[in-house]
């Protein structure tokens, strides 16, 4: 039995080396591509509720690996908060798309997430965005970040201190997957947000069950009466897009109003040159 023991033991401990192994080379790769300027950025459309119209977009990471197809954020945006590589991940996603949002007509904005990682070092995040608004000539009004709940649970004062320097910046900060953690927006108010991002979960639920309207709706209403606006996410058919709408939401994001695409594919353009 115990020789059985040590076998499994040693078992395991061959797959757990095979998977640091496959994550050292999953990491030593995200940063070749990284360095050699092969990761990308796809936008998705953000639609005001009321008119229809595409007032942004929010830039997503791309990976596209030679072997393994695209590999999805969840995984390599997670392996490299682990790895330290957020922070060099973070800034060129700042960049590419400021340069990007820069080509768009104005008022078009560009919403980019933020990882915490990217606000371990006090400072770097404010001078990190006004560098990529300098290089790119973007207007900072035309930038939203997006930070998440687990932000504002950790170093609360470092974090309130660089939320406020970067909306000293012009640019806007909201709120994304709101809903899925802890706080409320009795709990929020005290940090400098401009808008929350109902998490698609809601967007889900919504016609399963009438009590989420009645939360949908009183998270709308107590958001603006903050003075924040209201995006949902994750619209997928006509009926969430017109209960979301009905509820207040000001702004609407998800595969019915358009996927991810790379930045020569964003609808607004077709729009321009529908004539071509
Ligand atoms: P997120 O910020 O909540 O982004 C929205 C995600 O929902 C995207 O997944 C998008 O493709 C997906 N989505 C949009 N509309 C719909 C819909 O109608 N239905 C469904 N089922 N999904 C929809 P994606 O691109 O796979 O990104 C996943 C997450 O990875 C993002 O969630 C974000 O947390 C993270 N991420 C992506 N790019 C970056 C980045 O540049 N920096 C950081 N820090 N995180 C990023
Ligand atoms: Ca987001
Ligand atoms: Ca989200
Ligand atoms: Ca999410």
């Amino acid at each position: 039995a115990k020789a059985d023991g040590r076998g499994t033991f040693r078992f395991y401990d061959a797959r757990l080396d095979d998977e640091l192994q496959r994550r050292r080379r999953l990491s030593a790769e995200l940063r070749d591509a990284l360095a050699t300027n092969a990761l990308a950025l796809h936008f998705q459309p953000l639609m005001d509720a009321g008119s229809g119209r595409i007032v942004g977009y929010e830039a997503l990471a791309r990976w596209p690996h030679p072997e393994r197809g695209w590999v999805p954020p969840a995984t390599f945006i997670a392996l490299a908060e682990q790895t330290g590589l957020i922070e060099d991940l973070g800034v060129w996603v700042l960049r590419a798309a400021c340069r990007e949002a820069a080509r768009w007509p104005a008022p078009l904005t560009v919403a980019v997430n933020l990882s915490p990682a990217q606000f371990r070092r006090d400072g770097a995040i404010a001078e990190f965005v006004s560098v990529a608004l300098r290089e790119s000539g973007l207007a900072p009004e035309r930038l939203e970040l997006e930070i998440t709940e687990s932000l504002l649970m950790a170093r609360t004062e470092p974090v309130l201190r660089a939320l406020r320097e970067l909306r000293g910046l012009g640019v806007s900060i909201a709120m994304d997957d709101f809903g899925t953690g802890y706080s409320s927006l009795a709990h929020l108010w005290r940090f400098p947000l401009d808008r929350v991002k109902l998490d698609r979960e809601f967007t889900q639920s919504l016609a399963d069950d009438a009590k989420v309207g009645v939360i949908v709706g009183s998270v709308v209403s107590m958001a603006h009466a903050l003075g924040m606006s209201v995006t949902a996410e994750g619209v997928e058919t006509e009926a969430q897009r017109q209960a979301l709408a009905a509820h207040g939401c000001d702004v609407l994001q998800g595969f019915l109003l358009g996927r991810p695409a790379a930045p020569d594919r964003l609808p607004h353009q077709n729009n321009q040159n529908a004539d071509k």
